[in-house]
């Protein structure tokens, strides 16, 4: 986010310069200021407000390509939309995008679609609230945005607004589905056969050591079906993605696999119920199918 730097005029010049304060902000309208001469920036700009604009003109923020300034709260009915007591002067926050010869403009258009964006937020305002001053009076501004210079349309603009918004947004998603098991989707072959590759996607959903191994489990009819990943020994400790399993599942948490926790996961998965392991298997298939989602 471009920085805000406030430089509020006195209120002597919000008397002089403006409407004064109750401005509702329904819209943020945006102007590029028309002087291309070097040194012509946020900070220039925002110096001919603070010492009395000579023009009976206003505006809230001016941007440039490295930084933003504030003149005006943004409750102020500024000056700048040429429609005198209209919506674009008394409902409207106003943003002035440098085109100084000295900055880099790309930049400024972009710090200006932040601004924009920043504003939309603060004042809960949707895409369809950024207006051009053209939208108000017929006057060419933004002049640079309505003609695509540098190949940057207003339409561009907009989504460059519209993209802070998405940019943001995505970004949350991606740490959401980081913290939460949905995000891990194994790439099983869905054979309902079980072995070690199906143990160590169960492992990773269900976040137990990903080894590929059941340990310590004794024969049964279960057990005895996997076509590989079961370590056998005396059944004392079980298994911990076994336990999990049944955790999840509404079993008994004893972390040994056999025909009762087959049946309680054939009923969890809503596959034919006889507490069997078939060659090939309906639960383990889906077993494997939703492994593959990230759903248990
Ligand atoms: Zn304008």
């Amino acid at each position: 986010m471009v920085n805000i730097i406030k430089q509020l005029v006195p209120s002597s010049i919000v008397n002089k310069r403006s409407y004064g304060y109750g401005n509702p902000v329904n819209y943020i309208t945006v102007h590029q200021t028309g002087n291309a001469n070097k040194g012509a920036d946020a900070e220039a700009h925002a110096n001919i407000q603070s010492k009395l604009n000579p023009r009976e003109a206003s505006w809230h923020y001016s941007v440039d390509d490295k930084e933003s300034y504030q003149s005006f709260e943004d409750e102020v009915k500024c000056w700048a939309a040429t429609d005198g007591q209209g919506p674009g002067n008394t409902q409207s926050v106003h943003v002035e995008i440098c085109i100084n010869s000295d900055g880099d403009y790309e930049k400024a258009v972009k710090n200006g679609a932040e601004l924009v964006k920043h504003l939309l937020d603060k004042h809960n305002l949707s895409l369809n609230d950024v207006k051009q001053h053209h939208d108000w009076y017929n006057k060419n501004c933004p002049a640079q945005l309505r003609a695509g210079k540098d190949g940057i349309t207003w339409g561009d603009f907009l989504n460059m607004v519209e993209g802070e918004k998405t940019a943001e947004v995505s970004k949350t998603q991606v740490k959401s589905a980081t913290t939460t098991k949905s995000s891990t989707k194994a790439n099983l072959d869905v054979d309902g056969i079980p072995g070690e590759e199906t143990i160590e996607a169960l492992q990773v959903y269900l976040g137990t050591t990903a080894d590929s191994y059941i340990s310590d489990q004794v024969h049964n009819q279960a057990t005895d079906a996997f076509a590989s990943g079961i370590n056998f020994g005396n059944g004392k400790k079980g298994s911990l993605v076994v336990k999990a399993l049944q955790k999840l599942i509404g079993a008994t948490q004893d972390g040994l696999l056999g025909p009762n926790t087959v049946g309680m996961l054939q009923k969890y998965l809503g596959t034919p119920y006889d507490k069997v392991i078939s060659d090939p298997s309906a639960m383990v298939k889906e077993l494997q199918r939703r492994l593959n989602k990230g759903n248990l």
